[in-house]
């Protein structure tokens, strides 16, 4: 089911309105909007926890749900638990089926990264995103260049709906100092040395002023998985 039509210039209208206003606000009047249709897209990395912080302490109506790709880290799988006890929330998986068992096949990202993710990521997502019509996302505008121009609301003509985005003005510092604040749980790899956390077998650690996402798929041109953005 595709969600109504939305009237663009609004939208535009609304998210110039919510620009730098305090992401509870943000969320408050998205989800007053989308009313039982609108869902974070949660990744676990510290952003996404600041948002179920935020969701989990305001009580907001926004569902949560994460891609379980089944080749997580067992450390974003015990921080996915500790959020669900802390916040007394439940995050639903979204998943493109079990992790391949047999050890003697080569494993799909060795295979073709794009198309793991394409059936582990991009199409539980769309799947999901097909029941909703809001998603919330934890991107910031200083992620990288294709972030830039992000708005706190905006259209997704990708996945046909719209595009939460609390975060969008906040910078790195911003969200670790809220998260220290707040106490919130995070990943405990963020500590040693991995900024952004993805599949454990697509994530390596970075060295000190290397890019934060360098050691997602590293040795390799993608640096996106497709959720967001085509990958390039
Ligand atoms: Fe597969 Fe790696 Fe993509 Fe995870 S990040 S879905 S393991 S290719």
């Amino acid at each position: 089911m595709s969600a109504p039509a939305v009237d663009k210039a609004e939208l535009a209208a609304l998210a110039a309105d919510l620009e730098g206003k305090p992401p509870a606000e943000i969320l408050a009047a998205a989800a007053a909007r989308h009313p039982g249709k609108i869902a974070l897209a949660c990744s676990f990395g510290p952003e996404d926890c600041l948002l179920v912080d935020v969701i989990g302490r305001a009580g907001l109506l926004v569902d949560l749900f994460t891609l379980d790709t089944g080749y997580l880290f067992p450390e974003t799988y015990d921080l996915w638990r500790e959020l669900e006890s802390r916040y007394r929330i439940r995050i639903d998986p979204a998943s493109g089926g079990p992790p391949a068992a047999d050890p003697g096949v080569t494993p799909p990202w060795q295979v073709d990264a794009d198309a793991c993710c394409d059936a582990r990521k991009v199409q539980p997502l769309r799947a999901k995103l097909a029941t909703l019509d809001a998603w919330v996302t934890g991107i910031r505008r200083d992620q990288t260049p294709e972030r830039a121009s992000a708005k706190v609301l905006e259209w997704d003509a990708r996945f046909g709906l719209v595009k939460v985005n609390p975060l969008a003005a906040w910078t790195s510092d911003q969200v670790w100092a809220a998260l220290a604040a707040g106490g919130v749980p995070t990943n405990p790899l963020h500590q040693q040395g991995y900024p952004s956390i993805g599949c454990a077998p697509c994530t390596s650690p970075v060295a000190a002023g290397e890019d934060p996402r360098a050691g997602r798929w590293r040795g390799s041109e993608k640096k996106e998985c497709g959720l967001h953005w085509p990958r390039k």
